[in-house]
């Protein structure tokens, strides 16, 4: 089973004065419960690629498909994950978890159940009352991994998740994202500049080029988890 499709896409920036091809002509699959990871090194359109599967924008050539469909926006389907993590300063961390449930779940204690479950499978039973000022950089990627799966989405979408943290931590973040990979058999794609981190996580390594970014090389990793 295939759970994204990307075929033949192309994405420009057109701005006043210039215009930036990002991507030109990618073509990628990423299989059902697959972790794929785009590598390649800055500037080379990962991010816009993440951003167009996530549907926050439009392809400029193309088209993305979700399960089979072309993707016209986001979707609960899909969930994204920030480098900056774009948590919510004011709320707790029970308060991020329950926000994107806010459109969908009804009962308030229906929320905070879905919430604490997933707060808890990220390793933060008892912080719930805590807000993010008061956590690490480490513990507030974990309330941005619990906000993305709390909507249950079937794809997770990480764009350099943990390239903001020290290495001891990113190295526990990556373990952890492992554990909760297999144990949702949610389908990931992971963008990094990292072969390290590449070759770590991923079953599937899609290598960008630059200028405008495509999909140079493609190649399985041998020995890959679990
Ligand atoms: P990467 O994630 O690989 O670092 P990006 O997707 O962020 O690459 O950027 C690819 C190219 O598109 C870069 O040249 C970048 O400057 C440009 N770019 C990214 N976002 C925008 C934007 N919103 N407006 C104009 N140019 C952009
Ligand atoms: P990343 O670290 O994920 O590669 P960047 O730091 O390159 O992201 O970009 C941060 C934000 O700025 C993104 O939302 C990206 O789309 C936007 N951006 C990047 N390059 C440009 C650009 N040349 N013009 C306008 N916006 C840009």
């Amino acid at each position: 089973m295939t759970a994204i499709e990307v075929d033949g896409v192309g994405k420009s920036y057109t701005g006043r004065k210039k215009r930036t091809d990002a991507l030109s002509g990618v073509r990628l699959s990423v299989p059902s419960g697959g972790f794929v990871s785009l590598l390649g090194p800055s500037g080379c359109g990962k991010t816009t690629l993440l951003k167009c599967m996530d549907g926050l924008i439009p392809v400029t050539e193309g088209e993305i498909r979700v399960g089979g469909a072309p993707i016209t926006g986001p979707g609960r389907d899909r969930a994204f994950v920030f480098q900056d993590f774009r948590l919510l300063p004011w709320r707790t961390v029970l308060g991020n978890v329950t926000f994107p449930l806010e459109g969908t779940v009804s009962s308030r204690a229906e929320r905070e159940e879905i919430a604490r479950r997933h707060i808890e499978m990220v390793g933060l039973a008892g912080f719930e009352r805590h807000h993010p000022h008061e956590l690490s950089g480490g513990m507030q990627q974990r309330v941005g991994i619990a906000r993305a799966l709390a909507v249950d989405p079937d794809i997770l979408l990480m764009d350099e998740p943990f390239g903001a943290l020290d290495a001891q931590t990113r190295e526990l973040m990556q373990i952890e994202l492992l554990r909760i990979w297999e144990l949702t058999g949610k389908t990931v794609v992971f963008v990094t500049h990292s072969v390290d981190e590449a070759i770590f996580l991923s079953q599937r390594i899609a290598v960008f080029s630059a200028r405008p970014g495509t999909v140079a090389a493609e190649f399985e990793v041998p020995f890959a988890y679990p």
